[in-house]
């Protein structure tokens, strides 16, 4: 079979035993309650589409994801839809590493069509997971964009906050994008000062998560309450206060998020 690189492919170089990942304007297409197809599902679609994009290994299976055109009809072609993050919070973790990673390639990909010094279109890299231009050789590799996510804490309390942009109402950790030049340290400072008036110290990482929407890394701190009262942005924090284990709002699961994750792990230490 011809497989001229590792990580774009036709159709018609599927091998047979993929499994693929069908986007269409930000959705994913299911089946039968599923979102992995079989590689047949590209004869059903009667094209050579490209590039199909490989996400990655999973279970032993390769995976690879389509992004259809946003004006793909097809008639004879019955599907359900998904978006994303409606995925992550029915599926598994495993079932979410592979749809994220599909989201944030799709993303790249969808974004780099063309060069961003000189205009003109790129094309896939021969050998790497990237996208080079057709006139300047620029070469635009998938980007991920760090955030820190931090749960300041005073003795046993800790602080929780409704975020103006969340879902529904959940009270979450304090969370915001590293700026250029900054440590993930000094990005907690900043961000806690800046949404809710507060100086914090001992900032300690303690875990990490991909969250693929579009492609941001969570880097998960702890952070001890050093001075200041609160006082909320209004921009980006609607409300914000202390908080103890038999006093708690309603939170992020544990199970998928880093947020839910570090409270949980504070919760337990207090035990
Ligand atoms: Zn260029």
């Amino acid at each position: 079979m011809n497989t001229p690189n590792t990580y774009f492919y036709h159709a018609g170089e599927m091998r047979g035993d993929e499994q693929v990942i069908l986007f269409h304007k930000g959705e994913v297409l299911l089946r039968d309650d599923a979102f992995l197809w079989p590689s047949s599902v590209l004869e059903e679609l009667h094209k050579d589409w490209y590039p199909l994009l490989l996400v990655g290994v999973f279970a032993q299976r390769r995976v690879v994801a389509l992004n259809l055109p946003s004006d793909w009809t097809q008639d004879d072609f019955e599907v359900a839809r998904a978006s994303p993050r409606q995925l992550l919070f029915e599926r598994n973790l495993e079932d979410f590493t592979a749809v994220g990673r599909a989201n944030q390639l799709i993303n790249w990909y969808d974004h780099h069509r063309f060069c961003g010094k000189c205009g003109a279109p790129t094309t896939p890299h021969g050998n790497d997971r990237a996208l080079v231009c057709t006139s300047c050789d620029g070469h635009f590799y998938p980007r991920i964009n760090p955030c820190v996510i931090v749960l300041v804490t005073k003795g046993d309390e800790f602080l929780l906050a409704l975020h103006k942009k969340g879902r529904g109402s959940y009270y979450s950790c304090l969370a915001g994008f590293m700026e250029v030049g900054e440590t993930p340290e000094e990005t907690v400072q900043r961000e806690v000062l800046e949404e809710v008036g507060l100086n914090v110290g001992n900032i300690r990482y303690v875990k990490s998560q991909s969250w693929p929407f579009p492609s941001q890394l969570m880097l998960g701190f702890f952070a001890d309450y050093q001075g200041g009262e609160i006082e909320v942005d209004g921009v980006e924090i609607e409300k914000a206060r202390w908080y103890k284990a038999e006093d708690l709002p309603q939170i992020p699961s544990a199970g998928i998020s880093v947020a839910g994750q570090l409270i949980e792990l504070f919760l337990q230490s207090k035990q």
